[in-house]
């Protein structure tokens, strides 16, 4: 492609309202403009990376016998109602009715076509497992759009959807899909961590999210660099640093003490000259749904997961009690509450970090005054013991036991185990090799193309744009002309052009008129590969200059070696990249 001919519309300013790198960088190297909160138009560039990372899953997907098919954006309501989903979705889902009042939403995922489809079609157990695939883009009304086309309301997805009769097919599948998906970030350039919803105790895991680690990140994922241990805070076990008991294994008999204004950890650690994993965090939550409250314990150096909380009681929101509802249970101010004798009867679920702890500090629910030496089960017994600790960096990595680390992390891809819902919703059903009827079971498996591009720009930029790997580039060599007026120049130019574009190079050449510091940061702010310099200069030498943009690194070659020459830059920054 010649740049005189190309729409390709680049911004030295950083655009108002981008504040991420790649959000940045694609407007700045004009791969894409904004047409709408949360929706944009791919420029030239924008989509030839596109197709290029849709063409790399479709590869990927291909080989392990999945086939693609394309849904209809639209999806009527009838299927929705089927699904129960019509209401399940809320907010999120874009509806609109036609002419006739018929209803519709634009699909934001396509479990129920799918479906609808697999109901029509398939009838034995003889064509299982079906994997199907498309390609296709979806919509989600997403409260709140951001960071470009990592957050936006209209993206393309690939979701993939499988079909089986027993566990062990879908086993299969999932796991085919979970390699299938490391190679194609890998072959994108990116960087996963591989968060599991179980760490495998369980027998296999239902669901796996791949997660780029970027600080724009809404989830926050610990992992460990010395196995392949990641997971979602929010489900992370923790392994707990067990206190020396063996100095104080006897237990005293509780005893009262005196601590006037002091509430906090910090506060009695410096007030008793006792370690942080002395003391039990009593903490009271309310269910804003039912009003009922519980009291939650932790020891004084761990702090409490409240989604995990909020799973282990079955609520589905949970909030800190106020002041008079801790005076109401406990007949004390906020911040000498304890387990022991309260005033009014409440749920009590302790964490595991609290079952071995003996001679105890807690509150003991009287203003001014904790209890010391509490044995748990002789001075309180939970009514609940489970697993409530947050995990954090520095804790012990659950499968090797090395240092846990935190990030903040970006879902690039997910796949799920999903069972009969859907299947069974449609009614669907498929003879078996007895000719009895059963209900399929399903697994379904997105990636998010437009976040994969945003997130492969997170991880390869510099302070000069974008670093496109060579296989999602754009167009893989930049052809500079320096001064494009002169006659031997554009001559040269034209000539390498055409050599490249005859060995299947993709080449941008830079035609314009315009001054070469331009055209050098125009090329190496969408990430052009390399850049192949054409100078009167260098033409007086007989040698050309091919610039690396990744490494800086610069080679003089002949004429007749620029497509060899090229071709092996390639490939050595694909091996980098391995
Ligand atoms: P998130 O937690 O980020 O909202 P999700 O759980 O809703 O993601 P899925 O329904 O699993 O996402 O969709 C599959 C993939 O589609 C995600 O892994 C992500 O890469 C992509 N995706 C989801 N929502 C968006 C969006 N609003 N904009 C861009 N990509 C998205
Ligand atoms: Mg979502």
């Amino acid at each position: 492609m010649r740049m005189t001919r190309l729409l390709f519309p680049t911004l030295k300013e950083v655009p108002r309202d981008a504040v991420i790198p790649s959000h940045i960088l694609m407007l700045r190297a004009g791969l894409i403009r904004k047409l709408g909160s949360g929706f944009y138009t791919y420029l030239p560039l924008g989509l030839r990376i596109l197709k290029k990372i849709e063409n790399i899953i479709r590869e990927e997907m291909d080989k392990i016998g999945a086939q693609e098919v394309l849904f209809p954006i639209l999806i009527p309501k009838e299927l929705w109602e089927e699904s129960g989903r019509w209401d399940a979705f809320r907010k999120e889902l874009f509806r609109l009715q036609d002419r006739h009042e018929n209803h519709y939403a634009l699909g934001p995922t396509h479990e129920e076509s799918v479906t609808d489809l697999f109901r029509r079609e398939y009838t034995s157990y003889r064509e299982m497992p079906v994997v199907i695939y498309q390609m296709a883009v979806k919509f989600r009304d997403e409260i709140r759009p951001r960071f470009g086309v990592m957050r936006s309301r209209e993206f393309i997805m690939k979701d993939a959807y499988s079909f089986h009769l027993t566990e062990e097919c879908l086993d299969k599948t999932y796991n085919d899909m979970s390699i299938a998906y490391q190679a194609i970030f890998k072959r994108l350039g990116l960087k996963t961590l591989s968060v599991r919803a179980d760490t495998g105790a369980m027998g296999g895991s239902g669901s796996e999210e791949f997660m780029v680690e970027n600080e724009t990140g809404e989830e926050i994922i610990v992992f460990c660099r010395s196995c392949s241990y990641a997971a979602n805070i929010e489900k992370a076990e923790t392994v707990l640093q067990q206190p020396d008991v063996s100095a104080a294994a006897e237990t005293s008999a509780l005893e009262e003490t005196a601590t006037p204004g002091v509430r906090t950890i910090e506060e009695l650690e410096n007030f008793l000259k006792l370690p942080k994993m002395s003391f039990i965090k009593s903490l009271i939550y309310k269910n804003p749904d039912s009003g009922s409250l519980v009291m939650a314990l932790i020891r004084g150096d761990r702090e409490i997961n409240e989604k995990k909380l909020a799973g282990a009681l079955g609520w589905a929101e949970i909030t800190l009690a106020g002041d008079n509802e801790i005076l109401e249970v406990t007949g004390a101010p906020a911040g000498f509450a304890g387990p022991c004798l309260l005033k009014k009867k409440v749920e009590i679920i302790a964490d595991l970090s609290v079952k071995e702890m003996r001679n105890a500090v807690s509150g003991a629910n009287k203003k001014d005054t904790h209890y010391k030496n509490i044995k748990f089960g002789r001075d309180f017994t939970p009514d609940r013991i489970a697993d409530i600790n947050k995990a954090h960096s520095g804790d012990a990595c659950p499968s090797c036991r090395q240092k846990l680390f935190e990030s903040r992390g970006v879902e690039v891809g997910h796949i799920f185990k999903l069972g009969d819902k859907y299947t069974k919703a449609f009614g669907v059903k498929i003879a078996d090799n007895n000719s009895s009827e059963k209900i399929p079971i399903m697994g379904c498996y997105g990636i998010g193309v437009n976040r994969s591009l945003a997130a492969v720009i997170e991880q390869n930029h510099d302070e000069n744009g974008i670093i496109f790997p060579p296989q999602i580039a754009p167009y893989q060599a930049g052809i500079i002309s320096v001064n494009a007026a002169d006659s031997r120049v554009f001559a040269v130019s034209e000539e390498i052009y055409n050599i490249l574009q005859k060995e299947d190079i993709e080449a941008l050449w830079d035609d314009r008129d315009i001054r070469a510091g331009i055209k050098f940061k125009d090329a190496d702010l969408a990430g052009i590969p390399v850049k192949i310099i054409i100078s009167e200069k260098a033409l007086g030498s007989g040698q050309i200059e091919i610039k690396i943009r990744k490494t800086g690194e610069t080679r003089m070659v002949k004429k007749e070696e620029i497509a060899s020459v090229t071709k092996a830059i390639f490939a050595e920054l694909e091996d980098a990249q391995q």
